[in-house]
């Protein structure tokens, strides 16, 4: 028997894209009914195969679907969870792929006809691309997803959702939503801030002395660049509605970063090669957890949350 016989999934981007060619190429459901704003995208996602109906009204898009997918930035979960309500099945289960978990569960959650069918989701991986140009098939594969389930979420519809994205290749951890965000606040958005602080900070550099920065930058920062090559909006959300955890962990960096620049003016260099060599082993404790860029056919890239675009490069998000 098919999974799910109907699927709706609100936004089709990198992420909804992907888990639906993913879904599609299993088997595991009869019908997608994709949601997007812009006809360009509605157009795209079907010529991609991405979805077998493409509409504009999320609550058009949810009637009739056993299982919703919450696929849009992460300030706009609540708007389109709202609109999405005159359409929704109150027996359908409700997921979200969004990057922060916590926000999206307070915005989401007092729409929903039932909200212990609500299943706070993160799927941790991703590219810098966005999109459904940027959807791909393996995305997932032996990849992390993080649900966030609270007290109320009703197990039935954990496990169901926790079997979808098991039919993607994926490994699928439970945490509760603060968390994941307190977690996710140091291995990928602190990363991204970084990412983009230096990146413009080059770019300033380059426009006020008309340098020759940018042809000589080496592999350091070009890695950089593709990180902050990411999309404005996600990130943006990202960081407004994690608010607490980001600043709790970039106020922990200030301080290692002052420990370093004090070092390096002191000529301590005992301070320095310390550091540099617990990193080095946490660079191998990071592969054996297994979800390092080794694992990959390509060569590692930066050590950060986007991948390049090819599947051979997704990576943690
Ligand atoms: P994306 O590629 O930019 O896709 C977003 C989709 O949502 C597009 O189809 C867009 O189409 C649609 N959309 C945006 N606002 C909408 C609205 N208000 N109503 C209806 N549709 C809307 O984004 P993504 O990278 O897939 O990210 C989607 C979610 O996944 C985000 O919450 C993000 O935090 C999370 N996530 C992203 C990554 C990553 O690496 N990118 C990794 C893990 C999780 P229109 O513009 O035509 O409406």
């Amino acid at each position: 028997m098919t999974p799910f016989r109907r699927i709706a999934l609100i936004g089709i981007g990198l992420i909804n894209g992907s888990l639906a060619l993913a879904l599609r190429r299993r088997g595991a459901v009869e019908e997608i009914v994709a949601c997007a704003r812009r006809e360009e995208t509605r157009a795209r996602a079907l010529e991609l195969g991405l979805c077998h109906r493409a509409v504009a009204d999320p609550a058009h898009a949810v009637e009739g679907a056993e299982l919703v997918v919450l696929g849009v930035p992460p300030g706009s979960m609540g708007t389109v969870a709202k609109a999405m309500v005159p359409g929704l099945d109150p027996r359908a289960i409700v997921t979200d792929v969004g990057s922060v978990k916590a926000q999206i569960v307070h915005d989401v959650m007092p729409h929903l006809p039932t909200p212990s069918l609500f299943v706070p989701g993160h799927p941790v991986a991703g590219t810098e691309h966005s999109g459904p140009d940027a959807a791909f098939e393996t995305l997932f594969q032996g990849r992390r997803v993080i649900l966030t389930p609270i007290e109320d979420t009703d197990p039935e519809a954990v496990q169901r959702v926790r079997g979808m994205w098991e039919l993607t290749g994926a490994l699928v951890d439970t945490m509760t939503p603060e968390h994941h965000d307190r977690v996710l606040a140091i291995t990928s958005h602190l990363p991204h801030l970084i990412a983009y602080t230096i990146v413009g900070t080059v770019a300033d550099l380059e426009k006020q002395t008309q340098s020759e920065v940018f042809k000589y930058a080496a592999g350091g920062f070009t890695d950089f660049t593709r990180i902050a090559a990411s999309d404005p909006t996600m990130w943006r959300d990202v960081f407004l509605n994690n608010r607490e955890a980001v600043l709790e962990m970039l106020g922990r960096f200030t301080e290692d970063l002052v420990r370093l620049q004090r070092a390096i003016r002191w000529g301590d260099g005992d301070t320095l090669f310390e550091l540099f060599s617990r990193t080095r082993a946490i660079r191998r404790a990071v592969i054996r957890a297994g979800q390092a860029y080794d694992r990959l056919p390509v060569p590692p890239d930066a050590a950060t949350d986007n991948g390049p675009a090819s599947e051979a490069a997704k990576s943690a998000h």
